[in-house]
């Protein structure tokens, strides 16, 4: 049964709607097409959360939408979809799809977009991954329409499968983890019967391509929750397939004392609708292994700087590790790491240099965290917080009285 709600029962202001989507809506709805803000922003909205992007769901194909708007390009190839752009704002735009297993008579070499892989909208519905997520709001109308439900788990804060969820995860893999990102990210649960096969599937995440696995670990660990996600992702046996070597470091009490403390800190930000790099997340998340690892270089004679070297070059390129940090993530990564013995014991001119470098800013913050961790002086770390956060005259007194 499909369900549709009004303004006062779903209770979306219009004013926080992108209007660029609403726009999209009107221009297709003009041209007689049905056409509907979908998926995330439609969940967002409903309870209260701003909405990271909008998406468009139509009956329109890609080549009927793009000669509709002034700047539209069709993207993708084997499923194509448009995306219009209003200055800085992309609505991704894509029509209505039918489920994995229905019209997808593939041609392996993926050229020829075969009209059957489009689908009705209440197959479009069908092909998401939860109830929640498979909402669908007509700005014009002021309508959301909501074929399984979605409404309701929404309200209750319930992540429910679509569909037979083992069946669905065996489909992609991912969807294990967008489960655990949806309940925390909405203070809320996993639904039983789509909980109950995620440990025994959990495995099937050691078929993704790296790279997608840490798409989604990103999304967990920014998702405003992020120790929550972690260690559900722990419990339900999956961290091993992520990133192994943090479920040691969570073994450890510091280790999970410093991750908990780096997590909280990104948390912080994400509710205060600042901006975190990858970075500097897994930079904070594999310290205790860098600095372990660091130590006892040390303890083995090594001087302090090259056996740091030495430890970064041990932990990124551990060849076990299930996920790909990109090699841009993993230069910024080192730059902040290596600056760390480098607040330790410095000349004026080292100073000067160190300030030059991009990475300072971040290698400082990353400097106060230790210190929130008591591996360094919290004095010593807010000195160089004031420097960074100086003009040049006031860099010059504060390096001149160090
Ligand atoms: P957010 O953007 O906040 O991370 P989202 O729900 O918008 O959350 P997206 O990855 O942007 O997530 O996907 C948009 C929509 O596409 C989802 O709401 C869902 O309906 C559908 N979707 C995304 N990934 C999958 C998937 N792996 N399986 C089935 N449906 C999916
Ligand atoms: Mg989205």
């Amino acid at each position: 049964v499909t369900q549709r709600f009004q303004a006062s029962q779903h209770g979306i202001d219009r004013r926080n709607v992108s209007r660029h989507a609403i726009k999209v809506c009107e221009v297709l709805d003009q041209h007689g097409f049905k056409a509907y803000i979908v998926g995330g922003a439609v969940r967002d909205l409903i309870v209260g959360l701003v909405p990271k992007d909008f998406d468009v769901a139509t009956n329109a194909t890609p080549e009927q939408i793009r000669p509709l708007f002034r700047r539209a390009r069709i993207i993708g190839r084997r499923f194509k979809l448009v995306h219009i752009v209003f200055g800085q704002e992309i609505i991704e735009t894509s029509t209505f799809r039918a489920p994995a297993d229905q019209g997808e008579d593939t041609d392996e070499h993926g050229r020829i977009i075969s009209d059957n892989l489009y689908g009705t909208h209440e197959q479009d519905a069908a092909r998401r991954d939860f109830t929640l997520n498979a909402l669908y709001y007509d700005p014009l109308k002021e309508e959301v329409i909501d074929f399984h439900h979605g409404v309701n788990d929404l309200k209750k804060r319930t992540v429910r499968m679509i569909g037979d969820p083992a069946l669905r995860y065996r489909e992609d893999p991912v969807r294990m983890l967008r489960a655990v990102r949806f309940a925390s990210k909405l203070d809320g649960t996993i639904a039983p019967a789509t909980l109950a096969p995620i440990r025994e599937l959990a495995p099937l995440l050691a078929h993704v391509p790296s790279s997608r696995l840490f798409d989604e670990v990103l999304k967990l660990l920014t998702c405003g929750r992020a120790m929550q996600c972690l260690q559900q992702t722990r419990e339900l046996g999956m961290l091993r397939y992520l990133l192994p070597q943090i479920e040691s470091v969570l073994e450890q009490p510091d280790g999970a004392a410093f991750i908990d403390m780096a997590l909280n800190r990104t948390d912080a930000r994400i509710h205060a609708g600042k901006s975190t790099s990858p970075s500097y997340l897994f930079a904070s998340l594999l310290w205790k292994l860098v600095s372990q690892r660091w130590q006892s270089l040390v303890s083995a004679g090594e001087p302090r700087q090259q056996a740091l070297m030495q430890a970064i070059d041990d932990i990124l390129e551990d060849r076990k590790q299930p996920l790909t940090i990109q090699r841009r993530f993993q230069a910024d990564m080192r730059d902040i790491w290596a600056m760390q013995p480098r607040f330790e014991r410095v000349t004026p001119r080292a100073i000067w240099r160190m300030i030059e470098q991009p990475r300072f800013r971040a290698a400082v913050d990353f400097l106060q965290m230790r210190a929130q961790a008591h591996e360094v002086d919290s004095v010593q770390a807010q000195w160089w917080m004031d420097l960074a956060n100086a003009d040049y005259d006031s860099r010059a007194i504060l390096i001149e009285n160090y």
